[in-house]
């Protein structure tokens, strides 16, 4: 099912856009992810995605149904896991599955069978028949996901499907989404940039509702933080601080130095498409040449979706 978004725009109160001439096209049986931060319109996008928001202007096509004119086809397509689980408190685990059943109309034969899978895929049969109120956070969102599968949809979209749960939920969710892309659209919004780092075949990184890069997690990472990031923590007079600032500059076109609050210290980030040891040799070698420069820390890391967030707007994902 190919998910097609032209130029779409959308605002709450006509002054802030939300959305903002959003344009990308998101192809079948792969984990499509939108990372941003909060407030950065993924919430938005996939109420209007599922017909539940109506849009101000563009275009939407999913699956080839526009989801404002054809919301019963969007519906049997398309299998949402809010960002809050919207689980029916006061009902239990199977009840809430059978309510929903019977809503996304799954025949009434094979209705239990689908239940009684589902509440053994999220290892709640168990608890089959326990209230949803005397759940754990992360029970919570395993059944979560179970009922948006229950009427087997060809599009799952996930809001944050790990906000807030524990390790060990959070990674039984993840195998569960790689195992789903074989034969599913996934959309998972996040502001984890490990979960889309993980899971995402294509990564949508976007802000103040703009799309601001598209291309698979380790592409990004390459082109825009380097294949590796040397970090060093530097402490160096303030007389010194011209010298330092514009031979490194001149030497590593690539360079960010930060001041830091302490008196004196410095925060070097350096990316760079070279083999991590021989970064390393070359910036010791460089910084030595400085006679009374410090070191305080020094350390070279693979980039992470985050680095690139803050390359390319200058903040980072979380504060
Ligand atoms: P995200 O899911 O990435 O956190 P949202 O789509 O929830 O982002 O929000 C995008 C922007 O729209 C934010 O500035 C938010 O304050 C605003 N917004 C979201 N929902 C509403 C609403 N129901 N009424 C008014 N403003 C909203
Ligand atoms: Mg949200």
């Amino acid at each position: 099912m190919v998910i097609i978004i032209e130029d779409l725009t959308q605002s709450y109160d006509g002054k802030r856009n939300a959305i903002d001439n959003l344009s990308l096209k998101i192809d079948q049986n792969q984990v499509f992810s939108f990372l941003g931060p909060n407030g950065s319109g993924k919430t938005t996008l996939i109420n209007i995605l599922c017909g539940l928001l109506k849009r101000n202007s563009g275009k939407v096509d999913v699956g080839g149904f526009d989801p404002e004119k054809e919301p019963n086809q969007i519906r049997k397509m398309v299998g949402l896991v809010p960002q809050e689980t919207a689980l029916y408190d006061y009902l239990t685990a199977k009840e809430n599955l059978e309510f929903h059943a019977r809503f996304y109309g799954v025949p009434r034969s094979n209705r239990n069978t689908r239940i009684d899978d589902a509440l053994e895929l999220a290892q709640l049969t168990d608890r089959a028949n326990d209230r949803v109120n005397t759940f754990s956070g992360g029970m919570k969102r395993r059944l979560a996901l179970v009922r948006a599968l229950i009427h087997d949809p060809n599009i799952l979209i996930l809001d944050e499907p790990t906000l807030g749960v524990d390790v060990q939920s959070r990674n039984e969710i993840w195998n569960r989404i790689n195992e789903l892309k074989q034969d599913k659209t996934i959309i998972l919004c996040t502001n984890y940039m490990d979960e889309a780092d993980r899971l995402a075949d294509q990564c949508a990184i976007i802000d103040h509702g703009k799309l601001i890069v598209l291309d698979r997690p380790e592409n990004l990472k390459i082109k825009y933080a380097g294949g590796v990031l040397l970090e060093a923590q530097i402490a160096v007079s303030k007389d010194m601080q011209n010298q330092l600032y514009n031979q490194l500059y001149e030497k590593y076109t690539s360079i960010k130095i930060t001041q830091l609050e302490i008196d004196d210290h410095y925060l070097v980030s350096l990316p760079a498409n070279v083999e991590a040891n021989q970064l390393l040799t070359e910036f010791s070698q460089t910084i030595q040449t400085f006679s009374d420069l410090s070191l305080i820390n020094l350390n070279v890391r693979t980039p992470t979706l985050d680095d690139v967030f803050l390359e390319l707007t200058g903040t980072k994902l979380r504060e």
